[in-house]
């Protein structure tokens, strides 16, 4: 159903990746407080480090900090919970929104164990997806939050654990949480560019593709000092800069009011519309000449699969696809799936 209406501006999340002092945690969310932007204000008050002796965030200590800059400006606080432990604290202390981080919601007796300790209460539950790219694991946490009655279930994207990646600390792999959002149509998906990223200078593409994927928000690291983090120093930014991301971020509608953009764009659909049906014939043609391949293969006793034959075609293909402007990638998934296909009308040929 086509919603008439503009997308609004995007739910923030904002504040340090770890509490740090007293008077970081209040100056930090006075100074978010000035750009009038932000909806929950973020600590890390246990925090889950891949290597000991780093930081392991201030602990107990600094849920009050975090009560105290809450309260005063008036931003609902989040934090991080791992445990049985940590959820007790936190309601103790107040807290309303609790996120589940990545290391934890990889771990079903983790989550389990923290679905226990939530049950009765009306919290509201932000589940991060777990570092390895496995939505069955995002989407079973979620359910194990649910199954314990809590009604207030989001999740957050913070990318995935990859053995190398160029750009990203984790890679995004937007294709998980879209699959995510499909499955739980209602449920607000948040984009986590400062983890994806893992450097401030990608912070706002990142932050500008969730926006056109439809992201229902975006949780960002910031810090007033961001080079003198205790943790995750490179991608946070400060108050002012995340002030100029929001500012420069491209809202665009999901929604066509214009009536003449509507009908050019009705007709460019109307092409692709076409050029579906015409490729789907072409490559039922291609189909069944393999099938008269098949055939021919199997009265002379040939095999079906020549790897010689086909590097053939890879190589010409690839080289055609990359002249007519496509990516390497695209052609290779592409032939990939025509060559299964093909092989499996063969197949069929050849069993008969
Ligand atoms: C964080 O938000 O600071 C954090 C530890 O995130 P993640 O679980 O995504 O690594
Ligand atoms: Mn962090």
């Amino acid at each position: 159903m086509a919603e008439n209406h503009n997308k609004q501006k995007p739910l923030i999340i904002a504040g340090p990746c770890s509490a740090e002092t007293e008077e970081q945690m209040m100056n930090t969310a006075l100074a978010l407080k000035k750009t009038e932007k932000v909806d929950f204000l973020r600590a890390g008050i246990w925090k889950p480090r891949t290597r000991p002796n780093s930081f392991e965030g201030v602990g107990e200590i600094g849920l009050p900090w975090l009560m105290a800059a809450s309260k005063t400006t008036g931003i609902p606080a989040i934090t991080e919970v791992a445990n049985r432990k940590h959820v007790e604290a936190a309601l103790k202390a107040g807290l309303k929104h609790l996120w589940i981080g990545a290391r934890t919601s990889v771990n079903p007796f983790a989550v389990q164990e923290i679905a226990d300790a939530l049950e009765g209460t009306s919290v509201a539950v932000w589940v991060k997806n777990p570092i390895n790219p496995d939505l069955n694991l995002w989407i079973g946490a979620i359910e194990r939050i649910k199954n314990a009655g809590i009604q207030k279930v989001n999740a957050i994207h913070r990318g995935f654990s990859a053995a190398k990646s160029q750009t990203y600390r984790n890679e995004p792999m937007w294709e998980i949480p879209l699959a995510l959002k499909n499955e739980f149509p209602h449920l607000k998906l948040i984009c986590d560019p400062s983890h994806i990223g893992g450097r401030r200078d990608i912070l706002s593409s990142i932050a500008q593709k969730a926006m056109d994927l439809i992201y229902d928000g975006l949780m960002i690291e910031t810090h007033l000092s961001p080079d003198d983090a205790w943790s995750d120093a490179q991608q946070q930014i400060t108050p002012n800069t995340l002030n100029e991301l929001i500012d420069n971020l491209i809202i665009r509608s999901e929604s066509i009011l214009d009536a003449g953009v509507k009908k050019s764009l009705n007709e460019l659909r109307t092409m692709i519309d076409e050029i579906d049906f015409e490729l789907l014939s072409l490559i039922q043609k291609r189909m069944s000449i393999a099938e008269e391949i098949g055939a021919y293969k199997k009265e002379h006793h040939i095999t079906i699969l020549q790897p010689k034959r086909w590097e053939e075609i890879r190589q010409l293909q690839l080289k055609a696809g990359q002249d007519k402007g496509l990516t390497t990638k695209f052609i290779e998934r592409y032939l990939e799936a025509i060559h299964q296909e093909s092989i499996r009308h063969q197949t069929s040929v050849m069993n008969k």
